[in-house]
């Protein structure tokens, strides 16, 4: 349920209400809009519902929703929102391209995949440093080291990290070292996880599960943003389907319905998608024409030598030449690109 407010609305109008709500035993969302304060109202709405709030001085109107997620919802905040990463607005006119390793092996090979980044216009660095692997005896990361690599790269080109967190335990040590926390695909229903990188309140970024429907993904957004984080990016990497050329299917329809359904944020990682370096050029540019607010692709001073998805990896030349090709696209979709440093 969603009570919006008047124009005029004052102080006291709001906290009237919010303390009406608060009897009712819901908690109540603040929303400030730059012209009306929308209160979201979470939890059992039983009783709040058949509360008179309309006729409370500055109500404008109470709205009920029916989908099952409401924080995340385009009801809750009609404006698109826009996520802070270490000073990089994601969500906005500009189009923000992450790159950089799948997994972080030397400080050599980060600095010189961030350094590549920089330079061609890449305004996020990412790279595993705690890897979800499906076999149990593949490299699993550096752990508490590669974050420290990834630091390193960072002080070097002044790239923000995203990097990837997969057990509650890394959390208090990633926090320190990263300026956005990525949950991956296999952890999207993992909600023990997702409340907790949810109260750390900092940026998170959402992997689709490649099993799981827009409102699953929509609905672990909900989970983050629930336990406080307000910063989430959501990020389409492909779904499981019974195609065979590529690793997974990228869901290009994905983006336009995570946009019209919620304000947030919503990337594609082509890479994941799929699977083969020489598709994630014409993947990243039906990214952007699709309305995406970004990519993350995967980047190696030497992909054949990587530790970890080297045949989905772009050299750093192969990486520049596609961010040539974003920029020229990118007047025509609406968009900016940064310029190459
Ligand atoms: C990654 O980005 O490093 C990764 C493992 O991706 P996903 O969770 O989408 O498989
Ligand atoms: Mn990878």
């Amino acid at each position: 349920m969603i009570v919006v407010m008047k124009e005029g609305a004052t102080k006291e109008d709001i906290s009237h209400v919010v303390e009406k709500l608060s009897e009712a035993g819901v908690d109540v969302h603040l929303s400030r809009g730059k012209f009306k304060t929308l209160l979201l109202v979470i939890g059992d709405v039983e009783q709040a519902g058949s509360l008179p709030l309309s006729v409370c001085p500055g109500v404008e109107r109470v709205v009920r929703i029916l989908k099952p997620f409401k924080l995340v919802s385009r009801e809750a905040h009609q404006d698109d929102s826009v996520v802070d990463v270490g000073g990089v607005p994601i969500g906005g006119r500009e189009f923000i391209v992450v790159g950089g390793p799948c997994s972080v092996e030397s400080d050599e090979q980060v600095e010189s995949a961030a350094q590549g980044v920089k330079k061609s216009g890449g305004r996020l660095l990412r790279g595993g440093a705690f890897k979800p692997r499906t076999s149990p005896y593949s490299f699993q990361g550096h752990g508490v080291e590669g974050l420290a690599m990834l630091e390193k790269a960072r002080e070097a080109t002044g790239l923000p990290i995203v990097t990837e967190v997969m057990d509650t335990r890394d959390i208090p040590d990633i926090a320190q070292s990263a300026d956005m926390l990525q949950v991956g695909a296999r952890n999207m229903q993992n909600f023990v996880l997702l409340k907790a990188v949810g109260e750390t309140k900092m940026p998170v970024l959402i992997k689709r599960g490649f099993a799981n429907t827009i409102e699953e993904w929509l609905m672990a957004a909900e989970y983050v943003m629930g336990a406080g984080s307000r910063n989430v990016v959501l990020c389409e990497r492909g779904i499981r389907t019974f195609e065979t050329y590529t690793r997974n299917t990228l869901d290009v329809s994905s983006i336009p319905i995570v946009k019209g359904l919620s304000h947030l944020p919503v990337i594609v990682d082509p890479s994941h998608a799929a699977g083969r370096a020489d598709l994630v050029e014409p993947l990243a540019l039906a990214a952007m024409a699709v309305g995406a607010h970004g990519v993350m692709i995967e980047v190696h001073p030497h992909p054949e030598e990587a530790w970890c998805d080297g045949s989905q990896s772009l050299t750093l030349d192969a990486f520049g030449s596609l961010m040539d090709k974003l920029r020229s696209v990118a007047p025509a979709l609406g968009c900016e690109i940064a310029p190459k440093a």
